[in-house]
């Protein structure tokens, strides 16, 4: 057996089991290896029931005295309460919407459970376990003894309970010698930064002896992941800067000074300061890989205008890919707008396109007959080249992989038989990222900030409020549509489902549409409608043919209609601190007064606090800050889409201190060839999509 073989292959898993896996993300053997424990318990001191303290974390075990079925809450809930004593006390213990537990929760055998004890409404002093963390029962003849010490909690399901990722997890550990686990760190690195072994960190990952060992194995093993990305994304660099020979650009000329004499607007003084670094780049030999980081509304547009005029000035050729059809189609007015009077010759290519249509632009792209193409993902496709690529923009990266922006560097007629020049690249996204963590994320670019916003701006007011005063709210949108604005309506979800109490954007849309809008235009888009059809709907609301547009997280990206001045959030709560941000920067763009109003109950103190966090915070760098320490790294990382692989062990805030141990690492191996040649086979085991490029190179 070996590490990139399918856990079928081991013990216990068959094919039910291994496809339960493969939901989870655990298809190889080492996927079950790096599927780390959410939590721990101590089960190591068990507590007496007499002695639980409300609200303070404690592990029981005692022997099911009953067990009681009921009914209830609103939708029916089948809740299972099972009554624990232990000789000193009783507790109870609650189940929700979890049937099939009847069977094992059988009076007369032994349970444990880990929670957080509550005194049980109504009964008289007696304790419940309010909130429940982990439970075990002991099948009949099952000893106890095996039920103490550190133990992992994993993400665990219905069909794949803890006690089996337990057992599972074990016996794969204690196969590991066997599988010759290989070392992915050089020996002189492990040595200098005190590294351990990584079996002792594997074992100690998921059965701590104890928390010091606990600690180490954490550092280790995210060391060693922030290691590799490390690894992959300086080698990304080193090949773009190294290897090739770059597109030289000459300093500006009378195109560029058309251009910026023909804005309507100063740049501002960050604007400025980017397109400056930008320039620089540009006009330097080597390939430019640049972020631009700057917050919605920013005005990063003008700055990617400015850098594709300089390479048509040039005489190349430019591109700029959006992550969707609406805002690629936006960039591609505006662009004409602006860049057809000067003469440059802008074209299109979307996957909206017939195949006809595409083949056209294909050739017309080839041969040259385009100065510079804004398009989507149609533009990395195998078939699309150019004829002399200078500079590849792509906006809102965040959506993109690090490979596709890689790919669309690529594409390149070879005109003679030398190598064509690199092209230069430039992203620009408006995801907040707090500084220090640009690092991992964009390892291998330099990055600009925009910090300022233009001048001018009506600053957004954020309100927070509860669902009652719905009405009163529509009441004022109609009041500002009749006006002549327009507004936003943005919902959690598409459609309706059985599962959840929330109003779907169909719902809301026809109870506004023949409710308190009743008379004006309303209109629906979302991310399951055909692309033509969300087309047609924007354009409409674009061109002020639609009043109200009620929608999903559609968009959230991008979208510019500086005449909607309000927006209305239901459901608020169910939306990030950094999404609502994208969202509430699609109004404010205009000369008017603009307002957002987050309705939510604000049921849990944790979405009371967000939520005041957004109607006091309009910064989105202090926003992403504020959402990080309240949601964790965890979550915070894991919604942005940042193409990079998921961190299994580091925690990209929490860990910045190991991160830059591991970044130093890196330098350090890089600078020896046997030491990046033994990296090599890592990088390409287990971040081969990521890396590509450089493992099959
Ligand atoms: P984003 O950074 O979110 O992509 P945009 O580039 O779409 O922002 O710019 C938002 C709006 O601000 C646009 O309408 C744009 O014309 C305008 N804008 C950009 N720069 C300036 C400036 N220096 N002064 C005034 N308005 C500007
Ligand atoms: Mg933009």
């Amino acid at each position: 057996m070996q590490l990139t073989d399918s856990v079928k292959y081991l013990k216990g898993v068959g094919p039910k089991r291994a496809e339960a896996l493969a939901r989870l993300g655990v298809r190889t053997v080492y996927d079950l290896l790096t599927y780390y424990p959410r939590t721990y318990e101590d089960q190591s001191v068990l507590t007496p029931i007499a002695a639980l303290q409300p609200g303070e974390q404690a592990t029981v075990s005692g022997i099911i005295m009953s067990l009681q079925e009921k009914q209830g809450g609103r939708r029916g809930l089948s809740i299972l309460t099972a009554l624990l004593g232990d000789g000193t006390g009783f507790l109870s213990v609650t189940w929700f919407n979890r049937k099939f537990l009847k069977q094992q929760l059988k009076p007369g055998r032994r349970l444990f459970v880990t929670g957080r004890p509550a005194y049980a409404y109504g009964g008289r002093g007696q304790m419940a376990m309010s909130q429940l963390q982990s439970f075990e029962v002991l099948e009949e003849g099952e000893e106890p003894g095996e039920h103490c010490g550190i133990f992992p909690v994993y993400p665990a399901t219905e069909k794949l309970p803890q006690k089996y990722f337990r057992k599972l997890v074990g016996e794969l550990l204690a196969a590991l010698p066997e599988l010759g686990l290989p070392e992915v760190i050089p020996a002189g690195i492990s040595k200098r930064y005190e590294l351990l072994p990584r079996l002792q960190a594997f074992r100690q990952i998921h059965f701590p002896t104890d928390a010091e060992g606990l600690k180490a194995a954490r550092r280790r093993l995210a060391f060693e992941e922030l290691y590799l990305i490390q690894c992959g994304l300086l080698l990304l660099k080193r090949q773009a800067r190294e290897q090739k020979r770059g597109v030289r650009h000459l300093s500006s000329g009378k195109l560029l000074r058309a251009l910026e004499q023909a804005l309507p607007f100063r740049l501002t003084h960050d604007q400025q300061r980017a397109w400056q670094d930008i320039r620089h780049d540009m006009e330097s030999p080597l390939p430019m890989r640049r972020l631009v980081q700057g917050d919605v509304g920013s005005g990063k547009t003008v700055i990617a205008m400015l850098a594709l005029v300089k390479t048509v000035e040039n005489g190349f050729q430019g591109v700029l890919m959006a992550p969707t059809e609406i805002l690629a189609s936006q960039h591609y007015d505006s662009f004409r707008k602006q860049l057809e009077p000067l003469g440059v010759r802008v074209g299109f290519l979307s996957g909206r396109l017939t195949k006809k249509q595409k083949e056209a632009m294909h050739e017309a792209m080839a041969a040259g007959e385009y100065d510079i193409v804004i398009g989507t993902h149609a533009l990395i496709q195998e078939d699309v080249q150019f004829r002399n690529l200078g500079l590849a923009v792509t906006d809102e990266q965040h959506r993109f992989g690090v490979l596709q922006r890689a790919q669309l560097a690529k594409q390149q007629v070879s005109a003679d038989e030398a190598a064509p020049p690199v092209p230069d690249v430039l992203v620009m996204t408006a995801t907040p990222i707090p500084r220090t963590m640009t690092l991992t994320v964009y390892g291998d670019l330099d990055v600009s900030l925009i910090r300022e916003l233009p001048p001018g701006r009506q600053p957004i007011r954020t309100f927070v409020r509860t669902p009652e005063r719905r009405t009163l709210i529509y009441n004022y949108v109609r009041t500002q549509l009749e006006e002549g604005r327009q507004a936003y309506v943005v919902c959690p979800l598409v459609e309706m489902s059985e599962e959840s109490e929330l109003p779907s954007a169909e719902e809301v849309y026809d109870e506004l549409r023949c409710g308190i809008f009743r008379g004006l235009s309303v209109g629906l888009v979302h991310g399951r409608m055909k692309g033509a059809e969300k087309e047609q709907v924007m354009q409409d609301f674009y061109e002020n043919r639609v009043q109200l547009l009620v929608s999903t997280t559609v968009i959230e990206v991008g979208v510019n209609v500086p005449n909607a001045s309000l927006m209305v959030v239901e459901h608020a709560e169910r939306f990030g601190l950094a999404q609502l941000h994208q969202l509430r920067g699609r109004i404010g763009r205009g000369p008017y007064k603009s307002y957002c109003i987050l309705v939510s109950e604000g049921r849990t103190e944790n979405a009371r606090k967000r939520l005041e966090i957004m109607a006091r915070v309009t910064d989105g760098f202090e926003l992403a800050e504020e959402d990080l320490r309240l949601r964790g790294p965890g979550q915070f990382f894991g919604s942005m889409q940042h193409g990079l692989p998921d961190l299994k062990a580091a925690n990209v805030l929490g860990d910045m201190d190991i991160l830059l141990q591991a970044r130093q690492a890196a330098q350090e191996t890089l600078a020896s060839k046997e030491d990046t040649a033994a990296v090599l086979p890592s990088l390409a085991l287990q971040y081969s999509e990521h890396f590509a490029k450089i493992t099959e190179a």
